[in-house]
């Protein structure tokens, strides 16, 4: 994706009100990101980890989300479980169950989505290969552009289900 600046990304959010997305943490180096890499910017609020962000382009402009990761964890040391965005197997706390307020009158009236993800939102790096996680190599047939178009169009799916009419 195309490298973003702070102000790119505060003023990319959909989902929470103006103030939370000025005053949200960022990353602590966007310069170092691995923006050639990444489908989406994915982080914890370095102030505040029960706090995440995401940020995708969607048809040309970038899309910022406010999730929260749900404080039950689905805690599984036997099973892996897969990220809804990526499709990585992880063990253990290595997929959390993020919720996202919708936009529009259905977030007002307290409306969210959730889907599993990586816990830390490197989605981009699980399917390039980048990362690994604890289950080690992926057994699985497609290719890495593969992977990505697949990760982008669940990605799509669940900006979708968040938007929800608006901004299309
Ligand atoms: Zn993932």
């Amino acid at each position: 994706m195309n490298p973003l600046t702070e102000n790119d990304i505060r003023a990319s959010f959909v989902n929470c009100s103006k103030g939370e997305a000025r005053r949200l943490g960022l990353p602590r180096d966007l310069s170092e990101s691995p923006w050639t890499d990444l489908d989406f910017l994915g982080w914890r609020d370095p102030g505040a980890p029960e706090r995440a962000y995401l940020v995708a382009e969607r048809d040309g402009r970038a899309v910022g989300v406010a999730l929260r990761p749900a404080q039950e964890v689905r805690r599984s040391f036997t099973k892996s479980t897969l990220c809804s965005v990526c499709v990585t197997p992880h063990s253990g706390t290595g997929v959390a169950l993020f919720t996202a307020p919708r936009t529009g009158a259905a977030g007002r009236q307290g409306n969210t989505v959730g889907a599993y993800m990586c816990a830390d939102l490197a989605c981009s790096l699980y399917v390039r290969d980048k990362k690994r996680t604890e289950l080690g190599t992926r057994f699985e047939s497609l290719t890495v552009e593969e992977r990505i178009v697949r990760a982008a169009a669940n990605l799509d799916g669940f900006l979708e289900r968040v938007l929800d009419g608006d901004l299309k």
